[in-house]
């Protein structure tokens, strides 16, 4: 906690007052949820639903914003903006992770949590999406800020958290830690143990084994299923991995594993490129050591964000943050097949173009669904109070995505449309019958 004594606050020390604590905020997602719509119509055209039922799906069924007014470390008052959005319970109780970034607004916390919709129908995990965040940089904060921050966000949304209605994890920026703030605030406040409140959580206080690796474990389930389908031999496969974040870099260590040589990686520091392959295990450990960044791993010759992503690889896993493949990256791509790692990497102007040029992507709704799959596990293991070791996980996973990337090609494939619509289709097939049994008064 601050130093009240030490640090003593101006007498309105709010952050208007105090223009060198506001950290400003750079809103590059104007139109996220948009751009849902948009692709949300494609599918419609395709699908044909009731209109009814496209009513219900376009909009988010409940949007909370919170102030958090957060005492900093030197004795003055914060007041940080936090959201959640709710966007369906049609399958089951909502579940989506929170984001803390900079950028964070309810148009892409909107846009998130339908898209966690989407990723849990396809997923076939009984659950509804939602999604989180708090505008912050949480770089800049220290770690009794980041306490206070997760702690006074837990404590305004306890109404709307609950082990069978909305259901948080990690995202861009949290991890076990958060979660661990998180599940403890709420089961105080609600004076019982609730360890599936939350997932992500450290495994000491419920988590689950195999989480922390499951989103990148996902996106190498889903880049050898497509291989297959495509014919992409990945025994003599290169690829490109933008972000080496928890995602980014476990998918590096287990494409690699799978015989994927790994050519380029990058995060917010640096981009490596090798054309003989980057030694991931070395990458990996020099990031430990390395406050967790990239720059100046000495593996590779550096590159630009925008090399990385036009590398002459097979594959581009894009695991950083969303709208970074444009409609000119498309149009000079070589790889052939994309795996979204991140959310809404790809905006849907790019779309067109990357199918047009006969490049497969696989869709984030379906390709990042592995950490959200392990998080349903995790939470049916709390439930029972019984835990599974590592490889039963990985199993039930493995088999989880297989199963939803086959019923997404199967949809494409029947509707003559890419993976992305193939994706949608195979979502709103599941979500509409759920909203027709519901009913409504
Ligand atoms: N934040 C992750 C996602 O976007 C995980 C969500 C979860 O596990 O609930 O899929």
């Amino acid at each position: 906690m601050a130093n009240k004594k030490e640090v003593k606050p101006k007498a309105s020390a709010y952050t208007k007052d105090a223009p060198e604590l506001k950290q400003v905020a750079t809103n590059n997602h104007q139109g996220m949820f948009d751009a849902v719509l948009s692709r949300l119509d494609m599918a419609f055209s395709k699908l044909n639903p009731s209109y009814n039922f496209q009513q219900v799906i376009k909009s988010p069924q409940k949007q909370v914003m919170v102030s958090l007014p957060i005492m900093m470390d030197n004795g003055t008052l914060q007041v940080f903006q936090g959201y959640r959005v709710i966007h369906s319970t049609a399958l089951g109780p909502s579940k989506g992770g929170i984001r803390y970034a900079m950028d964070v607004d309810i148009d892409e916390v909107k846009a998130l949590a339908a898209w966690m919709t989407f990723k849990c129908a396809i997923a076939n995990i009984p659950y509804g999406g939602a999604k989180g965040g708090i505008q912050c940089d949480p770089k800049k904060l220290s770690v009794g800020e980041l306490e206070r921050l997760t702690r006074a966000y837990t404590s305004a949304m306890s109404d709307i958290f609950g082990v069978d209605k909305d259901i948080p994890a990690p995202d861009m920026g949290t991890g076990k830690r958060e979660m661990a703030w998180i599940v403890d605030t709420f089961s105080k406040i609600h004076g019982e143990d609730s360890p599936g409140v939350v997932t992500g959580k450290p495994l000491t206080l419920g988590g689950s084994k195999g989480r922390e690796a499951a989103t990148g474990r996902g996106v190498m389930v889903s880049c050898l299923e497509a291989m297959k389908k495509i014919g992409m031999d990945r025994k003599s496969a290169t690829c490109a991995i933008q972000g080496f974040g928890n995602v980014g870099s476990n998918a590096a260590r287990l494409l690699n594993s799978k015989g994927i040589k790994v050519l380029a990686i990058s995060d917010h520091t640096a981009g490596i490129f090798n054309p003989k392959g980057i030694d991931i295990e070395a990458a990996l450990l020099y990031a430990k050591e390395n406050g967790g960044i990239l720059k100046g791993f000495p593996g590779g010759k550096n590159i630009s964000n925008e090399e990385l992503l036009l590398a002459d690889v097979d594959v581009l896993v894009p695991a950083a943050v969303q709208n970074v493949i444009t409609e000119h990256i498309a149009r000079k791509m070589k790889a052939k097949l994309v795996i979204e790692g991140a959310n809404g990497p790809t905006l849907s102007e790019a779309d067109a173009i990357l199918f047009e040029r006969g490049i497969t992507v696989v869709p984030d709704i379906l390709a990042n669904g592995g950490g959200v799959t392990v998080s349903y596990f995790e939470w049916v293991q709390n439930k029972y109070g019984h835990y599974w070791t590592e490889d039963e996980v990985n199993a039930k996973h493995d088999a989880s995505m297989t199963a939803a990337f086959e019923s997404v090609w199967f949809n494409a494939k029947q509707f003559k449309t890419n993976l992305r619509t193939g994706a949608y289709i195979t979502a709103l097939k599941k979500l509409e019958k759920a909203v027709q049994y519901r009913g409504n008064y």
